[in-house]
């Protein structure tokens, strides 16, 4: 199993969906899974973790803010989905989690017992925060599935989604002012996974995202060999 890490914009989502189709795993979409359970919220839904309540109002307005969501709720739906995935046996490509110190120790054992630690593969997408912010702002996503289109050479003049036709918009919430909380947090708070999985004897292999994606996807699968 894969986990990407990388601060925003560094495209670890493509990334982790080619490598899926490349090496049939299945492409675990953090965002994807937080969006699921975000849609159709009332007003008073909370969700009860180690006995906690968590309100989802408070944390989808958190998430709007750039701001990370409470690790213990992304770690109680992560883990769900994962053990769901571990009973068909199939490998995992991870974009987007663990994200949180928290998150990578709650996580990390899990997986550890489920994969073995030499099949966890960290590959760490590096880029540049003047980066990171210059995509964020121009990434989008389709209307119809909310597909996101990494801003690149090659998508700068796509007008609607390639894989379903629909057109392509911006995110409300790709302003600059939350581009630069995302990556605060990032910088803060998931970095430091990186030791964490050091000391705890996984493999991490650096990558440089400042690259197409296709040339990034091949400096990935080297690392993977
Ligand atoms: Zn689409």
């Amino acid at each position: 199993m894969i986990i990407l890490l990388g601060p925003p914009g560094s495209g670890k989502g493509t990334q982790a969906e080619l490598l899926a189709e490349k090496l049939n795993l299945y492409y675990l979409e953090t965002s994807r899974i937080i969006d699921a359970n975000l849609k159709n919220i009332k007003k008073d839904d909370f969700i009860i973790v180690k006995g906690k309540k968590y309100f989802l109002i408070e944390e989808k307005k958190m998430r709007e803010r750039g701001k990370l969501m409470s690790p213990p709720l992304i770690v109680f739906w992560i883990k769900n989905k994962i053990k769901e995935l571990a009973k068909v046996g199939k490998g995992l490509s991870i974009a987007g989690s663990p994200r949180t110190l928290y998150e990578g120790k709650e996580v990390t054992p899990f997986l550890k017992k489920l994969y073995k630690a030499s099949n966890i593969k960290i590959i760490l997408i590096t880029l540049s925060p003047e980066q990171s912010i210059w995509r964020g702002t121009r990434r989008r996503i389709c209307k119809l599935m909310r597909h996101p289109i990494l801003y690149t050479q090659e998508t700068a003049k796509l007008r609607k989604c390639p894989l379903d036709g629909s057109r392509l918009i911006i995110r409300k919430d790709d302003t600059r002012e939350v581009i630069k909380v995302r990556l605060k947090e990032y910088q803060e708070r998931t970095l430091p996974l990186i030791d964490y999985f050091k000391k705890h004897g996984l493999q991490i292999k650096e990558v440089n995202g400042e690259q197409s994606v296709e040339a990034v996807f091949q400096d990935i699968l080297k690392a993977l060999k």
